[in-house]
């Protein structure tokens, strides 16, 4: 098992390469096999401090171990460490790795240089295993409808620009349009392995950039990327009764992946503007309508408009007292459960004439002065 080099060569975390070298070259004279023949610690020594100098003489490889610290001896040991990646990401990946028990200095390498390197975009390279699989990015839409086709939802047409697969080669980025052959320096995993010390390196293969593949004749038209730019269209089914602030999602409907790999997803946010007339609660709608003052006093029945624009009669109830609300069952917003509807609620307000003619005059002249009698008036 490896020591920390730095206890190893007796120097500070800060040590200058000078002081490094010198204080390996005193340990290295000190625990030589020629000078402790025979002596299985000093052996065991020497090949300690060898190692921790073959760390520490590599800014690479010092840096490496100053980033992970002592988490690279404890693997198998059910240490836990923590490494964040997404600061450093230039790729804004908000790749993240958490390094449970027993993952080794391989791992966390392969992820390293997974995360730094060669994510792709968007952060889905790191978790979609490297360079060969550049998923596409995701692309994200906003449309603003009116409550009427919310109610009865609507198809939205987007047009934009974006990667698509390349018709030529299939996407494959290829000149005959069929997958690359496997890259036979890394096998196809687009990485080649170094081993330096206790340090396994796995760095993207230099035959095939990492795709993992290798492309003799390029594709013309995509230059070998596998993706070419596109007007396209998409029509987005909005689903009646939607919500504001809804996202709807269309998997693989993003830009194309490179050279084969999956295209990311579009997302189109449903926005829906403040109607006039109707206030929504849920899968309720609120519509607020003045009545007659002698509709409300006596009793009697007024025309509403619904949402789609229908007419219904609704019968007011004696006394109604401005505020009320009338339920009119099963005329508000689609509801959740598939072919079942919110309610409308009719807010009461009331309706004061401003023009009476004389003979409202005076039958109102007389209603203000007459008293209830005992068994009810008018
Ligand atoms: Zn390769
Ligand atoms: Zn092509």
């Amino acid at each position: 098992m490896n020591k920390n080099p730095y206890e190893v060569l007796g120097v500070a975390r800060d040590a200058s390469d000078a002081d490094i070298k010198k204080a390996y070259h005193k340990l290295v004279m000190k625990y030589h096999p020629d000078k402790n023949p025979g002596d299985k610690s000093a052996e065991d020594k020497f090949k300690e401090v060898n190692n921790a100098f073959d760390i520490l003489k590599d800014p690479q490889k010092r840096a490496a171990y100053d980033r992970f610290g002592d988490a690279a001896f404890a693997g198998g040991n059910g240490a836990s460490a923590g490494a964040g990646f997404g600061g450093a990401n230039p790729f804004g990946g908000g790749f993240r790795f958490d390094m449970g028990g027993g993952a080794g200095m391989d791992d966390i390498l392969r992820e390293a240089m997974r995360g730094f390197g060669f994510g792709g975009f968007g952060g889905a390279g790191a978790t979609q295993g490297g360079a060969q699989n550049a998923a596409g990015r995701d692309l994200l839409d906003e449309v603003v409808i009116d409550l009427k086709d919310a109610y009865f939802g609507k198809t939205h047409t987007v047009k934009f620009s974006s990667n698509v697969a390349c018709e030529k080669c299939n996407g494959f980025g290829t000149a005959d349009g069929k997958p690359a052959p496997a890259c036979t320096r890394c096998g196809g995993s687009g990485y080649v392995h170094a081993r330096q010390g206790f340090f396994a390196m796995e760095t993207p293969c230099p035959e095939c950039g990492g795709l993992g593949r290798k492309i003799d004749k390029k594709c013309t038209t995509c230059e070998g990327t596998g993706t070419t730019n596109k007007a396209r269209t998409i029509e987005v089914k909005i689903p009646a009764g939607v919500d504001d602030g809804t996202r709807l999602r269309l998997a693989g409907q993003g830009e194309a992946g490179a050279n084969g790999a999956p295209a990311g997803d579009f997302y189109l946010d449903v926005r829906v503007r403040p109607d006039k007339r109707f206030e929504r609660r849920g899968a309720d709608l609120i519509s607020r309508v003045n009545v007659p003052f002698a509709t409300l006093a006596l009793g009697g029945e007024i025309d509403v408009q619904t949402i789609d624009d229908k007419t219904l009669s609704v019968k007011v109830p004696a006394g109604t007292q401005v505020g009320e609300k009338l339920r009119v069952r099963g005329h508000g917003m689609p509801a959740r459960r598939a072919g079942s509807f919110g309610d409308l609620y009719i807010e009461v307000g009331i309706e004061i004439p401003t023009k009476l003619s004389e003979k409202q005059k005076k039958i109102l002249t007389e209603f203000a002065q007459s008293k209830p009698e005992k068994k009810g008036w008018f």
